[in-house]
């Protein structure tokens, strides 16, 4: 399962009952973009709440796609915000935090945790790649991000 298969949406039961209606407690879920992120009812919610999934739906769901917000663009778009974090120097605890407080989501660190040392490792298989095909500036720079991540 991806990482964005184990993300929730925080005050899940309030929100469907401002929205007078029930969608899936995963945020990636295809029916909660739908509903919550990008349907009509996001007026019926509090004004925290709003400020939140209008903000998300800014950062995540901003592309033309024909098929969005089902074309894989926000999944790619927060797998990047994670590793952003990350990069800044964030554990999985204080990643779930900043999700928290930025979108109103949450997950288990220990999710974030392996979803990081997943990634590390497949930076680590790249890298190996690139240096065997002789591919050095490549291998540079997938080190150099290797590096950002498990510091
Ligand atoms: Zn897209």
């Amino acid at each position: 399962m991806a990482i964005t298969d184990k993300i929730y949406v925080k005050n899940h039961r309030q929100l469907a009952s401002q929205l007078e209606t029930s969608f899936p407690k995963s945020a990636f879920s295809g029916a909660t973009l739908d509903i919550l992120f990008s349907g009509d009812g996001v007026a019926k919610l509090d004004e925290a709440s709003r400020d939140r999934v209008l903000e998300f739906a800014e950062d995540f769901l901003d592309c033309d796609c024909q098929g969005h917000p089902h074309c894989g663009c926000p999944e790619r778009k927060f797998v990047a915000y994670l590793l952003e974090l990350r990069a800044q120097g964030l554990g999985p605890e204080a990643i779930v935090d900043v999700m928290g407080a930025d979108y109103m989501l949450y997950a288990y660190p220990g999710d974030v945790l392996s979803f990081l040392d997943d990634s590390v490792r497949t930076l680590e298989a790249a890298e190996r790649l690139a240096d065997v095909d002789g591919r050095k500036e490549a291998g540079g720079r997938i080190g150099q991000r290797r590096r950002e991540l498990s510091r």
